[in-house]
């Protein structure tokens, strides 16, 4: 199968390799030093400032998002909370179960977050922003320089969701003031699901230490503890973190802006050529991970099923009102040129057959 999923996405041989191994023993020297080393090549890439961390859960990405509401937020909070799409609900959702107050930033289907909307909440009262950088459900990428400086001058705590957005646009926690960014393994970083990273600053880190988050598992004093010495409080998802260190290691020599580079250049090549077709894109603030396109004719719904089924490549579907308008085509992972023309050869094909 050729993978244009948003997640998990295409991984490269050599990851698959890692994971064809034995798990090993973890409470080991051996185990720790490569801990430590997946912990300061996190830090470096999310671009974050002195004495900040990082930390591995074991879990999907919404662990991840669950960790970031009870570690960093509380009762004494107000949130507001970006909701443009399924993602964006689900922070909604996680602050709801938690009991922490939210203003709630509705955006239609699709719609770009502007200054004007923030507008209504300067000197709100607000004390943290929580965001999904890139809405993925959608295929739209806020302006993050927009949410800092209104993070900025109104004193608030800024929480990002960067899951499939980090590696693949311009990032840097230092100079977007950003105070946790997390991701997960089974987009840009291009691994099994199976692992949420948290990428805390200095300053979020006192914030953890001090927290009673309510919760055992997602803890993050105990995980920066036990990290401290390349370990963690429970058996984390040990060959996955083997598979992080092969693809860190990679990312360090290949260096972080190429691979953001090959990303964007395999997302602007696919957008060239897809508007050829009888289809436009669904989205006017895209990040370079992945496409939202919109068929002229037939379902999209329909045409992801052909893909699979007759031409052996994945694309994503949309779920709920848009599934038959709008599919996703993801640019992370180990793709190329060739394999975009493979897709839209496939695209092409179903045109003369008479399928578009
Ligand atoms: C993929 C993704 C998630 C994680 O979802 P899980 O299914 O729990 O891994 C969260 N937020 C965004 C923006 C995503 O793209």
């Amino acid at each position: 199968m050729l993978n244009f999923a948003v997640g998990p996405v295409q991984m490269a041989p050599e990851i698959l390799q890692v994971g064809a191994q034995p798990v090993p023993y973890f409470r080991t020297g051996e185990f720790s030093a490569l801990m430590k080393e997946n912990e300061r090549l996190l830090v470096e890439f999310a671009g974050a400032g002195e004495g900040s961390r990082a930390v591995c859960l074991t879990g999907s990405g919404t662990a991840g998002m669950e960790a970031m509401v009870v570690n960093f937020l509380d009762a004494s909070d107000k949130v507001l909370v970006i909701d443009g799409g399924g993602f964006g609900h689900r922070f909604v959702e996680l602050c709801r179960i938690h009991r922490i107050r939210t203003e709630v930033l509705q955006l239609h289907y699709g719609e770009i977050l502007t200054e004007k909307h923030l507008e209504a909440y300067e000197g709100a009262g607000c004390t943290a922003f929580l965001v999904n950088l890139h809405e993925t459900s959608t295929g739209v990428l806020y302006d993050a320089r927009l949410i800092h400086s209104f993070c900025e001058r109104n004193g608030m705590m800024l929480l990002v969701d960067s899951i499939s957005s980090f590696l693949a646009d311009p990032f840097s926690m230092e100079e977007l003031g950003v105070d946790v960014m997390m991701t997960s393994s089974q987009k840009t970083l291009a691994l099994p699901p199976g692992l949420a990273v948290l990428v805390l600053s200095a300053r979020a880190v006192r914030k953890a230490e001090r927290t009673d988050c309510g919760c055992m598992y997602l803890d993050l004093k105990l995980a920066l503890k036990d990290g401290e010495r390349g370990q963690t409080p429970f058996t984390p998802a040990v060959g996955i973190l083997l598979q992080l260190h092969e693809r860190l290691k990679e990312l360090e020599r290949k260096g972080v802006e190429a691979e953001t580079a090959h990303i964007r250049m395999i997302a602007e090549d696919f957008r060239r050529r897809i508007v050829k077709l009888p289809f436009t894109l669904a989205s006017t603030s895209m990040s370079n991970a992945a496409t939202p396109v919109h068929p002229l004719h037939g379902s999209a719904k329909r045409i992801f099923e052909i893909l699979k089924d007759e031409y052996e490549i994945w694309v994503c579907p949309n779920g709920g009102d848009l599934a038959d308008e709008i599919f996703r085509v993801g640019h992370m992972g180990n793709l190329t040129i060739e394999d975009n023309t493979a897709l839209l050869k496939a695209l092409a094909d179903m045109e003369r057959r008479g399928l578009l």
